[in-house]
């Protein structure tokens, strides 16, 4: 048991650390528990969502706790912008991994040994090469092994090179680890301690609710429509940038040159490009040299850019662990961001074939399911993305397009009916769009040389339009109607709940589809800009803006290791004059300060003669 004097001087030491070191003032919720667990010698496992602050729960306790704290990533493209963040806040830090030369390697193991660096990033494989050497000869404070869901084959993203991270207790027994991650359920956080023999760990499971997140859903709409309404939410955010998911290498690339025609600067990241290539395209993106990044969704794990405005789905993706990652990199400064995911029935039917493909079906084909659920879903969003995380959530959150446009409930009856007969009446033989064209009675070659136009349904449905249709038929899949025959030409089935339908055996009530619904919700939302907290005057953020971004020009570094979003607001509201005032901002450490504080400052000074 821990005792109160050396808590609370874990606690001084802790928050002394923070703000020299990061400029913060204070913790986040549940970061100073986590430190003093495991600065009192605890192992951890922890879960927060994407932008809660995991990386300080590491960093703060290395450098309160003698000795190096080893940090596993599997994220070897990021390491160099990690190190390069900590040794601008003054932090010794280093990463070994295989994308650096191995005279580099064994440079930074040298400055290992003479006791030089404070932080090591490490990748899993490169750390069960060296582990051994170690023992007795590095003094290690602490493990950390982040994104740790990598160690479970049921978390949505296994490695297997996690597999071997048992050693390190084994081979370092009385050393914390401290197994962090964004994204697991239940039974992937009890194998990450089993997998990583942590013992008698402090679990701590943050909230996953991130308010600032506007979320909605829609149904694609054609292929045209879908690219207006895609450019419709970039035009809202013409100097901030914002990511867009597409499903396939090809569907991102068709998606890169449809915007670039449009005239947006956009870049583009997916796995069939080159590793130069791609982090090239994520450097520019990091350093807001271009604005709509369209990715598949390799793209951004543990991206740290704070000012990303949107994202959006150009498919639905095929877990919500995934989906709620890639939501997660907007509005990581906590300002207001939006997310849009599009959905359609043949992203269902591609994901259902890639999951049969691939290994571990059932587990996967069952987190797809969970998927559909929260598209199809008609209550709040965020209550549905926080009782999948086990949280619990007692009121709608009244910013997502659920609660903003709630569905009206209407008798479908009917409607269903005509659907289920039109496809019994084809005796099961049409897709979705065929048996649209039919309900409408299109006069399509097909229709006619297939006799369909004689059927009785023919033109059954001719009072809604296409979309509407699209929507229903996907709410009647939702509650089992239908079902998609994915190995059969995705031809539409008739379930035993959907015959009782046809046969007015039973009811069928729907959400009303509104077309007009998502214009609608994106005016509600108001500019994330006008919503900044406090007295923001836009001209000197900009100004401000502008210097960091010369600042970062000058050091070859991207903006954000200067300072973030956050910071720069805090200056506006702030307006230090001194080295002490600037010492006050929230962001700015001893480094930063002793670094830019005249050049910050005597932007103020300026702006505020001359205004
Ligand atoms: P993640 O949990 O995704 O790893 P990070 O560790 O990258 O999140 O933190 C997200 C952002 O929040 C970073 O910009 C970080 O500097 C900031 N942050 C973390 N802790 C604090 C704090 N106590 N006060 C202010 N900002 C913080
Ligand atoms: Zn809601």
């Amino acid at each position: 048991m821990l005792s109160e004097e050396k808590k609370t001087h874990i606690e001084t030491q802790s928050l002394g650390v923070l703000k020299r070191f990061f400029g913060y003032d204070s913790f986040r919720p549940q970061q100073q528990e986590i430190i003093t667990a495991v600065c009192s010698g605890r192992d951890c496992e922890v879960l927060m969502p994407t932008g809660g602050g995991k990386s300080i729960c590491y960093q703060v306790p290395a450098l309160v706790l003698p000795g190096v704290c080893i940090v596993v990533s599997p994220l070897i493209a990021l390491m160099n912008d990690q190190v390069m963040n900590l040794q601008s806040c003054g932090i010794p830090a280093a990463s070994l991994h295989s994308n650096q030369t191995e005279a580099e390697n064994i440079e930074i193991i040298h400055r290992l040994m003479r006791s030089e660096v404070k932080i090591l990033y490490v990748s899993p494989e490169r750390l069960m090469l060296e582990i051994e050497n170690w023992v007795g000869k590095i003094d290690v404070s602490l493990f950390a092994i982040d994104e740790a869901h990598c160690i479970s084959q049921w978390g949505h993203d296994f490695r297997p090179e996690y597999t071997q991270l048992h050693r390190i207790k084994e081979l370092f027994p009385s050393v914390p680890v401290i197994a962090l991650t964004a994204t697991a359920d239940k039974l992937t956080r009890a194998d990450i301690i089993e997998q990583l023999r942590l013992k008698n760990p402090a679990v701590f499971i943050s909230s996953f609710d991130r308010p600032n997140l506007y979320l909605s859903v829609r149904q694609s709409p054609q292929k045209a429509k879908k690219l207006n309404q895609i450019c419709e939410i970039i035009d809202r955010y013409p100097d901030d940038c914002g990511i867009i998911y597409c499903i396939s290498r090809k569907s991102t690339e068709q998606m890169a040159a449809d915007l670039t025609e449009r005239g947006y600067s956009v870049g583009m990241y997916h796995a069939g490009l080159g590793a130069a290539v791609r982090s090239r395209a994520q450097e520019d993106f990091i350093h807001g040299r271009i604005q709509v990044m369209v990715a598949t969704l390799a793209f951004g794990m543990g991206i740290d850019k704070s000012n990303i405005r949107y994202v959006i789905h150009n498919n639905m993706p095929r877990n919500i662990e995934g989906y709620y990652q890639e939501i997660g990199r907007a509005g990581r400064d906590g300002l207001p961001a939006e997310t849009v995911m599009f959905y359609s029935f043949s992203d269902v039917a591609t994901l259902k074939h890639f999951i049969a493909e691939g290994e571990r079906e059932q587990v996967n084909m069952e987190k797809l399911t969970r998927m559909i659920d929260y598209a199809e879903s008609g209550v709040c969003r965020r209550r549905v993305l926080l009782s999948y995380f086990s949280e619990p959530c007692d009121s709608d959150c009244g910013h997502c397009d659920n609660c903003i446009n709630p569905p009206q409930r209407i008798d479908g009856t009917i409607i269903a009916q005509k659907a289920l007969s039109a496809i019994l009446r084809t005796g099961e033989q049409v897709g979705v769009y065929l048996l649209i064209d039919i309900l409408r009675g299109s006069a399509k070659a097909e229709i006619i040389t297939k006799g369909y136009d004689r059927l009785k349904t023919y033109g059954a449905g001719r009072d809604l339009d296409s979309p509407a249709w699209r929507a229903y038929l996907s709410q009647m899949l939702q509650i089992g109607l239908i079902e998609v025959a994915y190995d059969d030409g995705n031809k539409l089935k008739i379930t035993e709940a959907g015959r009782d339908v046809v046969f007015g055996k039973q009811k069928v009530t729907f959400s009303k589809f509104f077309p007009e619904q998502h214009k609608k919700s994106s005016k509600t939302k108001d500019n994330p800009k006008q919503r900044a907290e406090g007295n923001v005057d836009d001209k000197l953020f900009q100004e401000l803006r502008r210097l960091r971004a010369d600042m970062a020009k000058i050091q070859s570094v991207p903006a954000f290791v200067i300072f973030d979003n956050k910071t720069l607001t805090d200056m506006c509201i702030k307006r230090p004059k001194t080295r002490e005032q600037f010492l006050q901002v929230n962001g700015v450490g001893e480094m930063k300060a002793e670094r830019y504080w005249t050049h910050f400052t005597r932007l103020i000074r300026q702006f505020e003669e001359k205004n």
